[in-house]
């Protein structure tokens, strides 16, 4: 069966944009996948700990035949292959791939919560998110535009690439 997730990707260590165009390219390569659609890059302040670069965000959307914790391993795999290091919740890195949503599934796993518990208050996932697929809501029915009403655009850029 096909689903359709969307990933929140950042990076903001060891050349960002490259970082994320090179994920890109990977999320093409994954297997039972399909990379559909993709948004601009954006510029964003970190969230937690101020002493570490910009980061720079995007959001994907791919049509897949693989289960979400599949997906889950797929992903972290690609992150280990940036040579993502963890040190500090929210912390600076290379890669963050993270499962925004999938269908209109709620799961709660050990490893995996999807929606992204995050991304009611992101802008960075928000906004890329509205650029690809502006009708879109979540499995309890709020839609992405009443997240958007409540989520400032704030110091958020899109990258002139
Ligand atoms: P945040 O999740 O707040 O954005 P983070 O991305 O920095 O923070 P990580 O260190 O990348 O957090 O991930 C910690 C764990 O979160 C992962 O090992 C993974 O198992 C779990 N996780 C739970 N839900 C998700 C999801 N929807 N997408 C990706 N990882 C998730
Ligand atoms: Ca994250
Ligand atoms: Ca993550």
């Amino acid at each position: 069966m096909t689903h359709t997730a969307y990933i929140g990707i950042g990076s903001n260590l060891g050349d960002p944009v490259g970082q994320i165009q090179q994920a890109l390219a990977e999320l093409e390569q994954l297997p039972q996948s399909q990379l559909v659609q993709t948004s601009s890059l954006y510029g964003s302040k970190p969230m937690g700990p101020q002493d570490q670069p910009d980061y720079v965000n995007a959001v994907a959307k791919l049509e897949t035949e693989l289960s979400p914790l599949d997906l889950l391993d797929a992903l972290q795999q690609l992150e280990q292959d940036h040579q993502r290091i963890r040190e500090r919740r929210w912390g600076p890195r290379t890669l963050d791939l993270d499962i925004v949503l999938f269908d209109q599934q709620s799961i709660q796993l050990p490893r995996l919560t999807v929606p992204h518990v995050g991304m009611h208050q992101r802008n960075f996932v928000l906004y890329p998110l509205a650029e690809i697929s502006p009708e879109l809501s979540l499995p309890d029915g709020t839609s992405l535009q009443q997240l958007l009403d409540n989520c400032p655009l704030a110091e958020l850029t899109k990258l002139n690439l």
